[in-house]
């Protein structure tokens, strides 16, 4: 019998190799002579013949606001502010360095841990930058990308009924890894207009159940930064509780207005407690290539190394390679990063000058706030769609990033402006034809 000659050629693919026919509930003969659930009356379609129903472990989530949003973008050929990503390529030098490494032999499996140049790079990096001694052997791991070590770390910790603090707007990848590890995030609002953390609130929330807390700066989707005030709360609770920290410092290279970044490398009490996590695609314009690192203690990194190690092994050699090299030679790159993104904040900002649009300047990362309720009363996930389908301008809704839409502020829209002049300039000037 030609399996072509079934109607539902997957269907009886399914049911030959998989040998399940008797394990079916309404087994018949359909008009090509195969087994099948249904009655050759309605055999047609795609229907499985078992029926398998696979209860998600996340029911509640679905496709990321940034897919979503730079979907609907390049459908409608709009100028994308939407998903953080530069529209310009990273430097020269470093693509020189990965193209070399690609073309002469460096192509197999690094070590699980990350190359040894790239890992002391990193080292030599914080204690540059932070004043901390951290070992490039046991305490810095090359992860694919910030995203892979946010997974790893807090599979590292958390366990089924521990509890997990997050700020909302939380970034949106914590709270599904938490709940995959059978714990509970807590999520604790920000307002608008600064954003800062209520540390009142934290205490009132930590507890024995208390097992991470997971603190962004410079935060994304706000742009707000931690300040010495901020660490002080912390370690305040830090001494009374046994909580981790999970440090999201991916924008760690991108504070303006001569304000210093927080890294909990800096505190050796908060350290030791501490998963570091940062990406190279942000700070080197190169999200596409997805290599981050988690710097901790060796207790700690030896946890996370149990779990990246069958996450993803490691991350490719020759981008690996090229960025130590990059590092090594062009630490200027990373040093003078504030200033190219505060000029391009300001350019933008100038750009919307005369708009109805209010803001706060960012104080960090590569995103900008704005407020519309001057121009429109309608809701922010609805207004950013129709604005990238009839101005051809994408941005991202904040409220999406609370539990609770309650909390979230009412008219706030997220605009990226890791972007070419020109493309700024075309922005401003569909945000100021409002
Ligand atoms: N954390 C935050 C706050 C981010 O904004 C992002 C992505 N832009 C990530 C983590 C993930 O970084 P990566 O692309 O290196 O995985
Ligand atoms: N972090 C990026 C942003 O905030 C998006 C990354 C992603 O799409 N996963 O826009």
């Amino acid at each position: 019998m030609a399996e072509a000659a079934h109607p539902n050629r997957a269907e009886a693919l399914i049911s030959k190799y998989f040998d399940i026919k008797s394990q079916l509930q309404l087994p018949g003969a359909c008009a090509s002579g195969w087994v099948c659930q249904y009655s050759p009356r309605f055999c047609s379609g795609y229907k499985p013949i078992v029926s398998l129903r696979l209860d998600s472990k996340l029911p509640d989530v679905g496709t990321t606001i940034f897919s979503v949003m730079s979907g609907l973008a390049a459908q409608h050929q709009a100028l994308n502010l939407s998903q953080g990503y530069p529209d310009f390529d990273g430097p020269e030098a470093l693509l020189d360095r990965v193209t070399h490494y690609m073309t002469h032999g460096f192509n197999q499996y690094p070590p699980m841990i990350g190359v040894d140049s790239l890992r002391h790079a990193v080292s030599d990096k914080v204690a540059d930058l932070y004043g901390a001694q951290v070992d490039g052997d046991t305490e810095v791991t090359i992860s694919a990308g910030a995203t892979e070590a946010l997974f790893c770390a807090i599979a590292a910790v958390v366990r089924p009924g521990d509890e997990v603090i997050v700020f909302d707007p939380a970034y949106d990848s914590y709270a599904p890894v938490v709940a995959l590890q059978g714990g509970h995030t807590i999520h604790i609002p920000l307002s608008a207009p600064d954003f800062q953390i209520d540390w009142n609130q934290v205490a009132a929330k930590v507890s024995d159940k208390t097992r991470l807390i997971i603190i962004n700066t410079p935060h994304n989707p706000t742009g707000a930064v931690c300040g010495e005030a901020d660490i002080a709360a912390l370690r305040e609770l830090a001494q009374k509780h046994n909580f981790y920290i999970l440090a999201d410092e991916v924008y760690e290279h991108i504070v303006f207005d001569g304000q210093a970044h927080l890294s909990m490398c800096r505190y050796p009490d908060l350290y030791e407690r501490s998963f570091v996590v940062s990406s190279f695609g942000k700070t080197y314009h190169v999200t596409g290539w997805k290599v981050g690192y988690c710097v901790a203690p060796p207790d700690l990194s030896a946890e996370f190394r149990r779990i990246h190690q069958f996450v993803n092994f490691t991350v490719n050699t020759p981008v690996q390679l090229g960025l130590a090299d990059f590092l090594n030679t062009h630490p200027q790159h990373h040093r003078q990063l504030p200033d190219f993104y505060q000029r391009k904040r300001d350019y933008f900002l100038g750009q919307l000058q005369g708009s109805k649009f209010t803001w706060q300047p960012s104080a960090g990362t590569y995103f900008q706030l704005l407020d519309y309720s001057a121009l429109s009363a309608a809701q922010d996930v609805e207004l950013a769609k129709r604005w990238t389908e009839q101005l051809k301008l994408a941005s991202i809704p904040v409220s999406v990033f609370y539990e609770d839409r309650s909390c979230a502020p009412k008219s706030l829209l997220r605009f990226c402006f890791a972007k070419d002049d020109a493309t700024l300039a075309r922005a401003g000037e569909i945000l100021c034809s409002l």
